[in-house]
């Protein structure tokens, strides 16, 4: 179930967020009939009647001509200015030949009705529903409405989103070097996750670095879970000695887990706790600790959930088919994501190509860097051999 706050914002402020309720068009857009072309206004039927045409006036953007057109009368007119009444027609500009500055001949004019003229409505109909509830808004959708005169929109409140990642090794970037004796690594995730939850456009309340202790993961827990409507945490949900996220999900609420037959990104916990106050729970997300698997089980299990609970349907990023252009190990079985990156061949044919970017690792961070794309291997492909086709799963295009 989708969010069911709403909130009224400034049309600048819009860009990713979702419409609350339908948009239903205030007014015609084009608002009048008006012109194409630069050129000249006319009633296409004088053509034939007429030898000559006198210009009698014009027609700017904005500044319209007020007299009546009478038969065997032109007017200059620019794109975009009204189309006086009486006038069908735009011949452009290119195409006229004058006698003199106020003569336009016609003999070699070929035109019809309606040529080079938008009609009052054509793009928008006064009335016609424009976006429909549940659109996510780019620039164009903005562009839109800003086109019916909208200046202010419905749209639903953001997901409030917490995340931490969990482990003792965890330090963060900006520590130095020496913070690393021991073990220690950087902890991406959280930046990563914070990334990705920025561009999707949650409000994201980041909480830190957890240590492998269940204590401090279910304070953390408890004191977030009424404050946001998802947590998001990485790290800790394997079956090892020092994961603990899972129990205290299980412990606070219920849980799910599951052993997805993927690679990267086995495992994955689901799950929700009640809120004080509010029949809707707060989800849960327990994603993997290794960087590229917690970024694939985002992409694929957690922001299509974060789509729907923002009230918008799900969609996936572009897939495409590409020729594999070298040999994949693959078992069959499981479904992999390899990182790869997708060119169109230069060579004339024009086809989709794509090589993978090197070692796998899902620990391997710099291969999501040089992908542009996840080569999609389903689990009853087998070996890939150089010439194949495969699917990709393009990364343009994702929010
Ligand atoms: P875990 O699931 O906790 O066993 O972690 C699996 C691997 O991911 C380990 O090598 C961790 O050190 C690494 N890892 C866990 N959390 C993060 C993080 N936040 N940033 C980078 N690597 C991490
Ligand atoms: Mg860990």
């Amino acid at each position: 179930m989708p969010i069911a706050d709403s909130q009224k914002i400034d049309l600048r402020g819009g860009l990713n967020r979702i419409l609350s309720a339908d948009i239903i068009a205030p007014m015609n857009v084009p608002a009048f009939d008006n012109s194409a072309m630069d050129g000249f206004a006319f009633c296409a039927q004088d053509v034939e009647s007429h030898q000559e045409l006198t210009i009698v006036g014009q027609s700017y953007a904005g500044h319209p001509f007020h007299g009546q057109l009478q038969p065997g009368q032109a007017i200059r007119i620019t794109t975009g200015a009204a189309m006086p009444t009486h006038a069908d027609c735009v011949l452009p500009q290119e195409f006229a030949t004058l006698k003199d500055a106020a003569t336009l001949v016609t003999h070699n004019v070929v035109i019809q009705a309606g040529q080079n003229r938008r009609r009052c409505g054509e793009d928008i109909a006064f009335g016609s529903t424009v976006l429909c509830k549940g659109r996510r808004l780019g620039p164009a959708e903005l562009g839109l409405l800003a086109s019916l005169g909208i200046s202010a929109i419905s749209v639903q409140r953001q997901l409030r989103v917490a995340i931490f990642s969990t482990g003792d090794e965890l330090r963060g970037p900006g520590q130095s070097l020496q913070a690393l004796d021991g073990g220690g690594i950087y902890d991406s995730n959280r930046v990563t996750l914070h990334a990705m939850l920025s561009r999707f456009g949650a409000d994201v309340l980041d909480l830190g670095v957890l240590t492998d202790d269940p204590a401090i993961i279910e304070t953390a827990l408890k004191n977030s879970v009424d404050q946001v409507d998802v947590i998001i945490t990485s790290g800790g949900i394997s079956a090892g000695a020092a994961d603990f996220t899972k129990q205290v999900m299980q412990q606070l609420g219920q849980m799910n887990f599951w052993s997805i037959n993927m690679r990267p990104g086995r495992p994955l916990a689901f799950g929700s706790i009640n809120k004080n106050g509010s029949d809707c729970p707060t989800y849960v997300f327990g994603l993997p600790g290794n960087p590229v698997a917690m970024m694939v089980s985002f992409y694929f299990f957690v922001r299509p959930a974060l789509q729907l609970l923002s009230g918008s349907g799900v969609s996936m990023p572009p897939t495409a088919i590409a020729i594999s252009m070298e040999a994949i190990a693959k078992k069959s079985g499981r479904t992999e994501f390899q990182r790869g990156v997708c060119t169109v061949d230069t060579n004339g044919s024009g086809e989709l190509q794509v090589s993978s970017t090197g070692e796998q690792g899902s620990a391997m961070l710099s291969s999501m860097t040089r992908a542009n794309c996840l080569i999609v291997l389903g689990p009853e492909q087998e070996n890939i051999v150089a010439g194949d086709k495969v699917k990709v799963m393009l990364f343009e295009g994702l929010t």
